[in-house]
C-alpha cells in the first residue's frame, strides 16, 4: 500500500498537486498543500506520483 509525504516547509502553494490529485491533495486557507487520504488506492497512487512529478518544489514523494 503507497503513501504519499509531504515535506510541507517546501510547498508555496502552487496547486498543481490537487488540480492533479484531488483525492489524495486538498489546500488548505491559505493555498498550501494538505493530505487527504493516509492509504493510497492504485489510482490515487498512480495521480499521488503524477503530482509528485508536477510539484515545481519537489515537496511531494510517494512511498511503498
Ligand atoms: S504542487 Fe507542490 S508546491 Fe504546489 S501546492 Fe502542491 S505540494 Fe505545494
Amino acid at each position: 500500500m503507497s503513501r504519499v509525504r509531504v515535506e510541507s516547509g517546501k510547498c508555496v502553494g502552487h496547486g498543481q498537486c490537487a488540480m492533479m490529485a484531488p483525492e489524495v491533495f486538498d489546500l488548505d486557507a491559505d493555498g498550501y498543500v494538505q493530505v487527504v487520504v493516509e492509504e493510497l488506492g492504485e489510482q490515487q497512487a498512480l495521480d499521488a506520483r503524477d503530482a509528485a512529478l508536477a510539484c515545481p518544489e519537489q515537496a511531494i514523494a510517494v512511498v511503498d
